[in-house]
């Protein structure tokens, strides 16, 4: 990562605290979309070009999860999704580049309209995300997925099923945002999905 000024407030980055900008407080190290809420266009290609590779060494992990960020925020997904492909196979114990793969496959996309090759695809790398580390907004990326592709198509719903899911999703302060994103991302209006909004106090 190449940052001599913060690329939001534009201070100096702090030599003894280089993850965060000691003026405005905005985090370098971005792994979420939920992070980039709120940026502007100009503002994301500042954060995207804090994470391009440079000639001399290989990519950080971080760097190639926050350039994968960057371009999903701005609807490279295609871009994102090959980015990915390469992580998992570089970082397979980097448990969230699966579920931004699975993020990136499902692109803008409704869930409702993918493919069952593709759902099937994203349900693997979720779960193998959930395996390496149970964080929520893996356990809500697949409900959702339970939900509108399955439900909402019709079809018989694979176990473990939402509610079930849902019933588990365990989250703390830190969890909101990024679960808070999932269901805007995916409006989610359904009433099944009201207990884990409520902890999310959405
Ligand atoms: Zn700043």
């Amino acid at each position: 990562m190449k940052a001599n000024d913060c690329p939001k407030c534009g201070a100096p980055v702090d030599s003894q605290n280089t993850k965060k900008c000691s003026y405005c407080g905005v985090v370098f190290v971005v792994e979420k979309t939920s992070q980039l809420a709120g940026f502007d266009k100009s503002l994301i290609a500042k954060f995207k070009s804090m994470y391009a590779p440079s000639n001399d060494c290989g990519s950080a992990i971080e760097d190639v999860i926050g350039l994968a960020v960057c371009h999903m925020a701005i609807g490279n997904y295609s871009i994102a999704k090959s980015l990915l492909e390469r992580t998992v196979v570089d970082h397979p114990l980097y448990c969230r580049a699966y579920y931004l793969l699975a993020l990136s496959i499902i692109g803008n996309r409704k869930i409702k309209n993918l493919t069952l090759k593709e759902v099937k695809e994203v349900e693997r790398l979720i779960l193998v995300a959930v395996d390496l580390n149970e964080m929520p907004e893996y356990w809500m990326l697949l409900a959702i997925v339970r939900y509108q592709y399955y439900r909402c198509n019709g079809l018989r719903v694979p176990a473990p099923d939402e509610d079930h899911i849902l019933s588990g999703v365990k989250m703390s302060d830190d969890d909101r945002a990024e679960v808070t994103e999932l269901v805007t991302k995916f409006n989610i209006n359904d009433p099944r999905f009201n207990r884990v909004k409520k902890k999310a106090n959405l």
